[in-house]
């Protein structure tokens, strides 16, 4: 999960039209702003000031600086007084990083006993702001617009919130995607322009034979696969339900096994996703189940039968939610069956076997079942119930001539009763606005049936990362409602080709 020590630079515009003094307390004022943002403890990185800009080589050198030093996630940008918005167009036009406007004012309330025209020339953001703002939009530049004042915990938290945002947006390509097997036969919407993929996001998605792992998964020694094992029998419930226990190891172990020899080869190819096949199991004697689950946790995108486009999704929510504090967790999920009891209507979330344990509430067990299909040993998984609260799930589709990405705020909750015949972990959800106009706006916009799903990341957040990745992005909340969901479906296919 390693990311570099991201930076944020903040620069202040102005000109030297006011004399030294105003433009020392323009200084001295970004440089208190800067200050108390850091010192709130609510940003995911450091705020770094920089020295004041007032003309157009210092705007381009600064920009380009930003964008050489890789330690650098994005420029924060407010004028202070006027700054005249021509010097700004040749840095914009070179910068290629992750943009914020800060649209805020170093004084919160207008000092009525004492304002003068010196105080105005110095403390005219609500001007200077709109003559920057002009230019970013003539030039059609994507950036993120915050405005209030910098005091405010609700701009803190949306300023956090983009920076974890431009996160996404570095870290994306830096992902890169070993599949194991092609997308499942037949299935279209795990398919998808690879190529494209990498041009918009920057993701490198490589096709493996699965017996490439299968010779390393072999070649872990018995030790480690015991210690392995060990550990899963103290860390989680061993429900046996009438299986022998011996067997019952043998089929756990087995996970263990292909949990150390796939993690061996991820680490060695430098791979952050993975997805598999279970009709392309080569040499595996069970299709990736708690192994799957285990390395989700520890950070790693996944997506089930070749779905790439999702498992690099998962990898990019586990980038941008680590470290997070209070993170209930993200994992790769599937829309499954329904609840279509009126009042009580979800839709329950599972998959095969890969749910990520981080989104488990209380108890994890291990079972072993067969699985329905495929012609593999009964495969151990981990077995829980999700959290309950407020989470999105997103869905990432190739309409063919772009991507487009989904995103429902959903509901988590718990199902009314337990199901203790069902081997594979849950979780019970009813998509905003309720099921009925939820689920037909997801089938309207194309969305898949595997998500990626987060309680720890907006639904305004993945929409920043799709505007600043240059793709469409569909939003299924309390708000939507079908006649207009329709209406922007059918304006975005133009404004997108
Ligand atoms: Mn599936």
């Amino acid at each position: 999960m390693k990311t570099k020590n991201y930076k944020i630079w903040f620069c202040t515009g102005s000109q030297d039209l006011y004399g030294d003094e105003c433009l020392r307390k323009v200084a001295e004022h970004s440089q208190k702003i800067v200050e108390e943002l850091n010192k709130t403890g609510k940003l995911p990185f450091e705020l770094v000031f920089k020295p004041v800009l007032i003309d157009q080589a210092s705007i381009r050198k600064t920009l380009n600086d930003a964008n050489n030093d890789p330690e650098v996630a994005g420029v924060v940008t407010w004028m202070h007084t006027f700054s005249p918005a021509k010097m700004w167009i040749i840095g914009l036009q070179e910068y290629k990083k992750p943009l914020c406007h800060l649209h805020t004012q170093f004084n919160e309330e207008i000092p009525y006993d004492t304002i003068d025209m010196d105080f105005m020339n110095e403390n005219q953001s609500a001007h200077g702001d709109r003559e920057y703002g002009h230019i970013v939009s003539r030039m059609g530049i994507e950036r993120k617009v915050i405005v209030g004042h910098w005091s405010d915990p609700e701009v803190v938290s949306e300023l956090a919130d983009w920076m974890t945002t431009a996160l996404g947006v570095m870290e994306s390509s830096h992902i890169r995607v070993a599949r194991f097997g092609d997308n499942m036969n037949n299935v279209a919407v795990t398919e998808g322009d690879k190529v494209e993929a990498q041009i918009k996001f920057g993701w490198e998605i490589d096709h493996y034979n699965v017996n490439d792992l299968v010779k390393i998964v072999d070649a872990v020694s018995e030790s480690d696969v015991n210690a392995l094992t060990d550990e899963y029998y103290s860390k989680y419930k061993i429900l046996l339900e009438g299986r022998d226990a011996d067997e019952f190891r043998r089929h756990v172990s087995e996970q263990a096994r292909i949990e150390i020899g796939l993690e061996k080869f991820l680490t060695e190819n430098d791979y952050h996703a993975v997805v598999t096949h279970f009709g392309m199991l080569g040499g595996l004697k069970q299709l990736p189940g708690l192994a799957i689950q285990r390395l989700m946790e520890k950070g790693y995108g996944f997506g089930a039968e070749g779905d790439w486009k999702t498992a690099a999704l998962v990898r990019l929510m586990k980038i941008m939610t680590e470290g997070k504090k209070d993170a209930k967790g993200v994992s790769f999920m599937e829309d499954y069956t329904y609840n279509l009891v009126k009042g009580k209507e979800g839709i329950l979330q599972a998959h095969m076997l890969e749910v990520c344990p981080t989104i488990a509430d209380g108890d994890i067990s291990i079972k072993v079942q067969p699985l329905s299909m495929g012609n593999r040993e009964d495969p151990a998984r981990l077995v829980f119930t999700a959290k309950e609260g407020a989470g999105i799930a997103c869905s990432l589709v190739d309409l063919g001539n772009r991507f487009r990405l989904i995103i429902n705020a959903v509901d988590v909750k718990k199902t009314e009763k337990p199901m203790p015949k069902l081997p594979v972990a849950t979780a019970f959800w009813t998509p905003q606005p309720d099921l009925k106009v939820g689920a037909a706006a997801w089938i309207l916009a194309g969305g898949a049936h595997h998500t990626s799903f987060t309680y720890d990341l907006s639904v305004q957040q993945m929409v920043d990362w799709a505007d600043a990745m240059g793709i469409e992005s569909v939003v299924i909340d309390n708000n939507t409602n079908i006649r207009d969901f329709k209406n922007e479906l059918r304006w975005n296919s133009v404004s997108y080709r």
